[in-house]
């Protein structure tokens, strides 16, 4: 893939980050921090500079499916250093929390004061990419992003599942209004090929394809159901960078492909 490359206003928080995409989904559960990092690790594979930042204030489990703990630490005074692992700059409201099973029940603006200062004050240095982790639904969270940041655009994350994909027309709609393009879709647990190598559409089918014929978008890659995304996002290591050549991780790295 190449960089698009996106207009960026003199008043942006992140004036050497060339790309900014928002990975939204409806609801919870489908796989939205699932995808944003696999695309993460695929886009830096493929040879980008790439920062994750995991939005997703009421649930972070980007700290779990990147196996990173700690505490970022400034050394300034001003900025925050990001974390890093394989390669890859991050930052999570996780990572500030004391106890991160702890629920978050900051009030809106302490939320938005969050999520500003970490586009602003972390030092991502020049990159490439910098993906959103955004909760789901149509929050405030995307809207004030979409106030701060000039020009980034939306990846929508779905299953093939019509009641998932009723949340969904919402967060394209409200990409829409508040002038957010949408790239395209990704459709998660499309499917489960079992041992014998027969395919199994578990969760039904067309959602992907709706959902982008909706947004008038490409749906980008259909993702398998498969044990070994749960088991090494449990462990710390997104199976794009723990087994690269597998069928889903290469479905992965398709859909990076076309970021
Ligand atoms: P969301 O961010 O939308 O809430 P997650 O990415 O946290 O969803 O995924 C929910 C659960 O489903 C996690 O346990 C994750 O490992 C698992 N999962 C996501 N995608 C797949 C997949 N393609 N195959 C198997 N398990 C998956």
């Amino acid at each position: 893939s190449e960089v698009r490359g996106r207009n960026i206003g003199p008043d942006d928080p992140l004036p050497e980050v060339k790309n900014v995409i928002l990975v939204m989904s409806g609801k919870g559960g489908v796989g939205k921090s699932t995808t944003a990092t696999n695309l993460t690790m695929a886009l830096h594979r493929a040879g980008f500079r790439v920062g994750l930042l995991d939005a997703d204030i009421y649930g972070p489990s980007i700290p779990t499916m990147l196996g990173v703990s700690g505490r970022p630490v400034s050394l300034d005074g001003k900025s925050i250093e990001p974390l890093e692992r394989f390669g890859v700059k991050l930052m999570s409201i996780g990572f500030l929390l004391e106890d991160p099973k702890a629920a978050v029940v900051w009030r809106g603006p302490m939320l938005h004061g969050a999520l500003l200062q970490f586009l602003k004050d972390v030092r991502w240095g020049s990159l490439d990419y910098l993906l959103l982790d955004l909760p789901p639904g149509t929050g405030d969270v995307a809207l004030t992003l979409a106030q701060r940041i000039t020009s980034p655009y939306a990846v929508i994350v779905t299953t093939p599942q019509p009641v998932a994909t009723d949340d969904v027309y919402k967060s394209v709609s409200m990409c829409e209004k508040v002038n957010i393009p949408v790239v395209g879709v990704v459709e998660n647990m499309s499917y489960f090929i079992d041992s014998a190598g027969v395919s199994h559409e578990l969760f039904g089918k067309g959602g992907g394809q709706a959902i982008a014929d909706f947004a008038k978008a490409p749906l980008l890659g259909q993702v398998p159901i498969d044990q070994s995304v749960r088991e090494w996002g449990d462990k710390g290591t997104p199976v794009v960078q723990a087994a690269p050549f597998s069928t889903v991780a290469r479905a992965f790295v398709g859909v990076a492909e076309r970021l």
